[in-house]
């Protein structure tokens, strides 16, 4: 099938994407990679009048660090993290995560903003933020900015806290310390499909920072500290029975089998971490 007509219009600045967005004259709508949007505009899901096009706005594309933290522009796509191309706040992770999304050709155009406005629970970079805490950094009608921690911005599956006329900018990502850890694990029947279950997390014993967080709920990634402090203590996962019930506490509509995969997942996130030295 093919999209219904729209405008596409292709703003080389942010204050133009505002004012395009903010115009109110059409329903218009952002477009990063189209990796997402592109399937349900030729399905009629979604009938825009306009798509604002982001690829060619000069912030948004880019990657910067200081001392503190990583910045990822919203418009860099998953190959440009996957080659490297961007800093890393504790190493290999981002490299990991952006090359077992999808193929290459996905890679390619996706963009990580994209991919966290979106917010279908089953993505890997929304689990990936959410244990790395990044904040997301937002810019409004007339200019206005706000930040907002990852943990808050995906509400539900593919709800956020982007209000209308809102272009997500940045990713922004803490540095870790030398001795911390990561692992992430992400079950799926074939290389490159959405994920059954992921379990992520990162342990920085400079800073006393350890998330265990879980994605491909069906909602929004969950955050489980009961297992970050077991692994912080431990340096281990939890036995499978123990991660099952904190799950269940925590999402009483889970399946055996999503329990199953979730608890594995998490044991598999651990035990790998230890090949990342
Ligand atoms: C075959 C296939 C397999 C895939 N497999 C995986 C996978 O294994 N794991 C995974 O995580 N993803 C997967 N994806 C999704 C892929 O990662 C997409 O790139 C991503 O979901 C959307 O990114 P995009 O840049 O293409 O966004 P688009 O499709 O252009 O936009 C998606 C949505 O976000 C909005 N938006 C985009 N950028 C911004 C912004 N900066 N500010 C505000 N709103 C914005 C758009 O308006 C739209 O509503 C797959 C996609 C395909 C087609």
């Amino acid at each position: 099938m093919k999209p219904a007509p729209f405008e596409l219009s292709q703003p080389g600045t942010l204050d133009d994407a505002r004012g395009l967005l903010a115009a109110g004259d059409a329903d218009c709508r952002i477009i990063a990679g189209g990796q997402s949007l592109g399937p349900m505009l030729n399905l009629r899901l979604a009938r825009p009048d306009r798509l604002v096009a982001l690829s060619a706005l000069p912030g948004l594309t880019e990657c910067r660090e200081t001392e503190s933290h990583v910045e990822i522009g919203a418009a860099v796509t998953h190959a440009r993290i996957e080659d490297g191309d961007c800093p890393e706040p504790i190493p290999g992770m981002l490299r990991h995560v952006a090359a077992g999304i999808a193929y290459r050709a996905v890679r390619n155009r996706g963009t990580i903003g994209g991919s966290l406005c979106h917010a279908d629970p089953a993505a890997d970079w929304v689990t990936a933020m959410t244990a790395l805490g990044a904040t997301l950094l937002i810019s409004g009608e007339a200019g206005t900015r706000r930040e907002v921690p990852m943990r808050d911005f995906m509400q539900g599956a593919y709800r956020t806290a982007l209000k209308p006329g809102e272009i997500l900018t940045t990713v922004r990502i803490p540095r870790y310390s030398a001795g911390a850890r990561w692992g992430y694990y992400k079950i799926c029947r074939k290389v490159g499909e959405f994920a059954d279950a992921i379990s992520a997390f990162v342990a920085d014993p400079e800073t006393r920072v350890c998330r265990v967080v879980f994605g491909s709920t069906g909602g929004a990634p969950l955050e489980r500290p009961a297992l970050a402090r077991q692994l912080a203590e431990t340096g281990a996962a939890a036995p499978l029975d123990e991660i099952k019930k904190d799950l269940l506490a925590a999402q009483s509509d889970l399946s055996p089998v999503k329990l199953q995969q979730m608890a594995i997942a998490h044991q598999r996130s651990v035990q790998e971490a230890l090949s990342h030295d």
